[in-house]
């Protein structure tokens, strides 16, 4: 793979963070791409867009805003605040179909890009309920835009089935264990690094720093 061009579906959160280094590791040549669908915070944009430039990654934002008109939820509408789903529901920011139509858009930027590979940071083990992050769905999807383009892309998941301390240990891996921590922004409250230490994302990125710090991950 060492040879070939990637591209890196890239939110500048914790987990496409760790995929850009697990990318810039395993390709010769590798670009980001970020979805700008009205996020609650620019930051989030504003974040990946100052990491891409930092690790010297040519970056592409696609505007994606329909999503806030299809599918009014917590992640675009302010007013709506973000929980967790009730056991067995979805929380409530879920997007319909979101991951299909971006890996979707993800193949068609890798086709004007010559890229064969398309790295996302979709995970089953943290399975918050999203059907279109499935290992099944995102194999499935992998054969359709093959068919759909006439190309023979590879879509990458290397965090499908590791848990969030594992994805620290993947960052550590990569000698990027600090960078991820200080420099991304998973909190739905757009605060970078550690967060607010309160809302789910937080709770979920900071319990699973503290099970690989004590080597709970092992
Ligand atoms: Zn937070």
């Amino acid at each position: 793979m060492k040879n070939e061009k990637a591209v890196v579906v890239f939110s500048g959160g914790q987990d496409s963070t760790t995929c850009l280094f697990w990318a810039l590791k395993n390709f010769r040549e590798v670009e980001a791409v970020t979805f700008d669908y009205n996020q609650r915070h620019r930051l989030e944009i504003e974040c990946a867009e100052r990491i891409a430039n930092e690790v010297g990654v040519r970056h592409h934002i696609l505007d994606m805003s329909l999503l806030n008109q299809l599918a009014p939820n917590a992640l675009t509408r302010s007013e709506i605040e973000v929980k967790d789903g009730a056991e067995g529901e979805l929380p409530s920011t879920f997007v319909p179909g979101r991951n299909l139509l971006f890996l979707s858009f993800a193949g068609v930027l890798a086709s004007q890009i010559g890229a064969k590979h398309i790295i996302t940071g979709v995970c089953e083990t943290d399975f918050s309920g999203y059907p279109d992050c499935r290992d099944m769905f995102v194999k499935s999807l992998n054969v359709t835009l093959n068919l759909a383009m006439d190309d023979n892309f590879v879509i990458h998941t290397p965090l499908m089935w590791i848990n969030k301390a594992q994805t620290w240990a993947l960052a550590d891996e990569l000698g990027k264990l600090d960078f991820v921590r200080e420099k991304t922004l998973t909190c739905y409250n757009g605060i970078i690094s550690d967060g607010c230490g309160e809302c789910p994302a937080c709770v979920l990125r900071k319990r699973g720093l503290e099970e690989y710090l004590s080597g709970g991950s092992k």
